[in-house]
């Protein structure tokens, strides 16, 4: 724990100063523009690679970046979904999946799963990767198989994503637009899938 009580005393002593006047703001309300979803995996961090800061995206994350599809019981991803698209009037939904991603990698060998009972049901939401699935792409090397699975698993939860009532009823109004991006661990760069092209694309051209 004493790295985390440096870095608070850091942050009170080096970054919050000069951020007052913003924090200040932030105190009393929020208007995130973008909401963003995304694995619980340690190694994306949103706001370093988007350049993002305090204020700026409100974000879900859950082992394997899933999307409940519509049940009869509540789960925390799509009550936040539904609180990002009708009270915060979010513009963007970005739905991000990544490499090297152990949820799937469990998904593609289950026998690691038996002590996780949780994890194992909470996966079943992440069986419509396989129908999914996208061609190998060789700069992805050895993990080939697994980042196609990947790839396939971001097109999944994407379309439960726009499947969800809220959301459907915002892209409808033309006032929410729906992504789904690849994040690389290795390189840092991000792919957009392109619905007409039906292909993951980098986003910067
Ligand atoms: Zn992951």
């Amino acid at each position: 724990m004493e790295r985390l009580i440096e870095g608070h005393k850091h942050f009170l002593a080096e970054v919050f100063p000069g951020k007052r006047d913003q924090f200040h703001l932030l105190a009393e309300s929020q208007a995130p523009e973008w909401l963003f979803i995304t694995c619980s995996d340690s190694r994306i961090v949103p706001d370093l690679i988007l350049g993002t800061g305090p204020g700026d995206l409100f974000i879900t994350r859950n082992a394997g970046n899933v999307v409940p599809v519509a049940a009869n019981d509540v789960d925390g991803v799509t009550a936040t979904i539904e609180y990002a698209v009708e009270v915060l009037r979010v513009k963007h939904a970005i739905l991000c999946g990544h490499s090297d991603c152990g949820a799937m990698k469990a998904a593609l060998d289950r026998k690691n799963l038996e002590n996780l009972p949780k994890a194992k049901r909470w996966l079943s939401h992440v069986e419509g990767a396989f129908s999914h699935r996208q061609p190998l792409n060789p700069a992805d090397g050895d993990a080939g198989e697994l980042a196609a699975l990947i790839r396939g698993n971001v097109i999944a939860q994407w379309l439960n994503l726009r499947a969800q009532p809220a959301v459907a009823r915002a892209v409808q109004e033309g006032r929410l637009t729906v992504h789904a991006w690849y994040y690389d661990i290795l390189t840092g760069r991000i792919e957009e899938y392109d619905e007409k092209e039906r292909r993951f694309a980098p986003l910067l051209g």
